[in-house]
């Protein structure tokens, strides 16, 4: 069994308690037009092409197998559709212009490059933190990873989007230990328009994690015009659900223009960008109507 993997960052201190591995896998089922990992949205693997930092080396031109690079009036071209992903490219690119987002790992490998930083996850409190994308689209592989770490002693985390089947929750719950869940609007409609998804799914989901007992970490997008009027009001709805440790508001950023040029993706991430001002203010009218701790 495999997964395709986008990324693997080690030493994360923003993925839950402690020095963490977080793994990030490709493939989600949501759409939000903020995304910061758009290449994370497709579940399959990608070349991400940076033309500005493309040094007209000619490198790739001589090694690619399959003429997806070519010299056009003296200027360095990708032409995609011949690509098929060999990763020959990337490994000799002198301007670092190629990325490949996707390799195949198996449950095996990831577990020896993970306890390769067990002794920092033990003396931090830390652990591993499963990603994406949406992580649990690999809800069997996951579980046997899990089953593994928890051998180990090592603490597990996923961070999830919540719009996913409740069998697939079912797999990986008692290998768990919290749950980092987005949670991205208060109204369907309005989840709607920022994701092209409902939340139904997802609140009925957070219902059941929290009638488990999971430890469960909320993180809410703050994104000015898109969910920004309904802070509040999901701030009230979450006082009902008991088993919130804690809830972070992550201000948007808009950093991920380039990822979504590489990929000759449409660029949807909104203009507008909070202040540090609003987040404060914000936070400080939350934690008036929260009966849970919202932190940095
Ligand atoms: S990944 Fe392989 S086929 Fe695709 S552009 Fe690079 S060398 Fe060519
Ligand atoms: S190897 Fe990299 S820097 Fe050189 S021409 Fe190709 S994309 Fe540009």
């Amino acid at each position: 069994m495999k997964a395709k993997v986008f990324e693997i960052k080690k030493f994360a201190v923003h993925d839950g308690d402690g020095i963490r591995t977080t793994i990030f896998f490709k493939g989600c089922p949501l759409k939000c037009v903020w995304c910061h990992n758009p290449e994370g949205l497709s579940s399959k693997t990608q070349l991400a092409y940076y033309s500005h930092k493309c040094i007209n080396c000619f490198e790739c031109v001589k090694i690619c197998p399959n003429n997806a690079h070519i010299i056009n009036n003296g200027i360095h071209e990708y032409v995609a559709k011949n690509c098929i992903n060999c990763g020959k490219c990337e490994e000799i690119c002198l301007g670092n212009a190629i990325k490949i987002y996707g390799k195949d790992y198996t449950v095996d490998e990831l577990l020896k490059i993970v306890l390769e930083d067990k002794v920092f996850y033990d003396n931090s409190g830390g652990g591993v933190t499963l990603s994406g994308g949406e992580c649990l689209l690999y809800a069997n592989f996951i579980k046997d990873l899990f089953i593994k770490l928890k051998n180990h002693g090592i603490n597990t985390a996923v961070d999830t989007c919540g719009f996913i089947g409740k069998d697939q929750i079912d797999k990986i719950i008692d290998y768990t230990d919290v749950f980092l869940y987005d949670f991205k609007a208060y109204t369907s409609k309005t989840h709607k328009n920022c994701t092209g998804q409902s939340n139904d799914i997802i609140i009925k989901n957070l219902e059941y994690l929290d009638k488990k007992g999971k430890n469960i970490e909320i993180r809410i997008p703050y994104v000015p015009n898109y969910n920004d009027f309904e802070i509040e009001d999901m701030i009230k709805y979450l006082n009902g659900i008991k088993n919130i440790t804690k809830i972070r508001i992550l201000p948007y950023h808009n950093f991920s223009t380039a990822k979504y040029q590489s990929l000759n993706y449409e660029n949807t991430m909104p203009s507008v960008v909070p202040t540090n001002e609003e987040i404060e203010n914000i936070k400080n009218t939350l934690r008036k109507i929260s009966i849970h701790k919202i932190v940095d």
